[in-house]
């Protein structure tokens, strides 16, 4: 292991998805390792995104769920919600994971400082007041919510504080077309408030394949949503009785009276204050670390990874990079981390799964593409009678007819891409993926049974 005239060997700053991996890995392999933490042990995915977000999404879809039962023979009356109940079970699970993580370090001998670090050295942190040495530091800081700044914007808040509202607010409006936008957007209108999202763009989920934005805008439209595109939240103003005022275009008289407003137009690498230009360590326009494939930074012994990189905000990413940082360094097997067709989802209301390349890229990228796509009434819904479609669609590249893109809205559709990902990244062909047998009912059999190609593009 490393030189012993270092406190450590791993100082690993920032305890959530990708410093709790990259600091266990290194522990395990043997490593002497110390983690900085300045506000709760899980970080932003266990506090106050994935896990947090998805039982609130859950929460949202008993309202479709008890009135679709009613089809299926089930008599449910006297329904109602409780907001606090709900927040405050969300918050036993999260501080009971957050502890399974705090428990984990301990057990395993890993120090953990309760602390904002920074770096004053290469080698030499700065936290508690005092002075830990290493012979690697890892940046596993995460990235925060960043405001536009108009005025009133005091009045606004992110999904930080989304999940700790006192209360349920009667009329939200949501600015932001991204993935956390249309989550909440989904999550406050199954739970029963009126909502508008206000999005600057032409379209919701930017990067996203054209026909899933449209699918989604459509379906969150059916559900009630109000969607209000090329739209700009120009202020917002405290009236007398304590509701909110928002100047925003597209909408008559330019004017949206609310409760609550929240912003989701995006984050930004948490890099300030970490001494990382005195170290030498370089940073992209936005401030996210920049890294080589082995997540080393222009410093040999400074290493990132996760959001703090600016790359791909996503939990797995995360992991996966921390995993391969502690193999790198102690594993003795240099890991690079391969982001070609990483999978990924959006738990709105239905949600998305995605895979690979959209259709606009791939075109750009082989010229020639296949498209299949089949959209249709999901069996439940049959007897429900609800109005909401499942789109299924495949991108193939075709001269050499493998599966380069595969992309779906509708119910279980993370569950179900998270298999279809699997042939993507194994450059399956479109006959492999034809000559498996689906299972029936599901709409997942729809994947395989793509026939009529919808266009070959150009
Ligand atoms: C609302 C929301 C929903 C999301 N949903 C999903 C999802 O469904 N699926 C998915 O894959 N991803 C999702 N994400 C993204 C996911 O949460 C992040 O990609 C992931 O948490 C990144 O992990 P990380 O280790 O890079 O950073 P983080 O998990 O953010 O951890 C960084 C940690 O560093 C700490 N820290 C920062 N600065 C310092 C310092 N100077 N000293 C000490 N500690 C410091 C922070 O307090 C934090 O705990 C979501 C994000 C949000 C905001």
């Amino acid at each position: 292991m490393g030189a012993t005239r270092f406190d450590y060997d791993l100082f690993t700053i920032g305890a959530g998805s990708g410093g709790i991996r990259a600091s266990r890995i290194s522990r395990h392999l043997g490593a002497r390792v110390a983690v900085a933490e300045n506000y709760r042990i899980g970080g932003t995915c266990v506090i106050r995104g994935c896990v947090p977000k998805k039982l609130l999404t859950y929460a949202a879809h008993y309202a479709e769920d008890f009135e679709d039962a009613r089809s299926y023979g089930w008599t449910i009356e006297n329904t109602s919600f409780s907001w606090p109940a709900l927040i405050a079970n969300k918050n036993r699970e999260i501080a009971r994971l957050s502890k399974v993580y705090a428990d984990g370090f301990a057990r395993t001998g890993i120090d953990v400082i309760e602390d904002t670090a920074k770096l004053a050295d290469a080698h030499t942190v700065e936290v508690g007041g005092r002075r830990v040495t290493a012979q690697n530091i890892l940046v596993a800081t995460g990235a925060w919510p960043v405001k536009p700044t108009i005025p009133g914007i005091e009045h606004a808040i992110t999904s930080n504080e989304a999940f700790e509202l006192p209360a349920l607010p009667k009329r939200i409006l949501i600015a932001g077309g991204g993935y956390v936008a249309v989550e909440f957007a989904g999550i406050f209108n199954g739970l029963g408030s009126q909502v508008t999202l206000s999005y600057r763009g032409a379209q919701v989920l930017r990067g996203f394949d054209d026909d899933v934005r449209k699918h989604l805008h459509d379906e969150m439209g059916k559900k009630g949503v109000r969607i209000v595109l090329d739209s700009d939240v120009l202020r917002i103003d405290r009236c007398t009785d304590g509701s909110l005022e928002v100047s925003l275009t597209g909408v008559p008289g330019n004017k949206l009276p609310c409760d609550a407003v929240m912003v989701a137009t995006g984050r930004n690498p948490n890099t300030a204050r970490l001494g990382l230009a005195e170290a030498g360590v370089k940073r992209d326009g936005a401030g996210g670390v920049m890294v080589d494939r082995f997540c080393r930074s222009s410093v040999a012994n400074i290493y990132a990874v996760g959001d703090v990189t600016h790359r791909l905000a996503l939990t797995p990413v995360a992991v996966r990079e921390g995993g391969a940082v502690a193999m790198t360094l102690f594993g003795g097997a240099e890991t690079p981390v391969d982001l070609d067709d990483v999978p990924s989802a959006v738990f709105s209301q239905p949600p998305v799964g995605t895979v690979g390349l959209t259709e606009a890229r791939a075109v750009e990228k082989f010229g020639k593409v296949d498209v299949y796509k089949a959209s249709f009434r999901p069996l439940r819904h049959t007897l429900s009678g609800r109005d909401e479609r499942t789109l299924v669609k495949l991108v193939v590249d075709a001269s050499t007819q493998c599966v380069v893109g595969a992309h779906m809205v509708g119910a279980d559709s993370p569950e179900i891409i998270q298999g279809i990902a699997v042939a993507v990244k194994s450059k399956l062909t479109k006959a492999q993926l034809d000559a498996t047998i689906g299972i029936h009912p599901t709409a997942a059999e729809e994947f395989l049974t793509l026939r009529e190609k919808a266009s070959r593009v150009t």
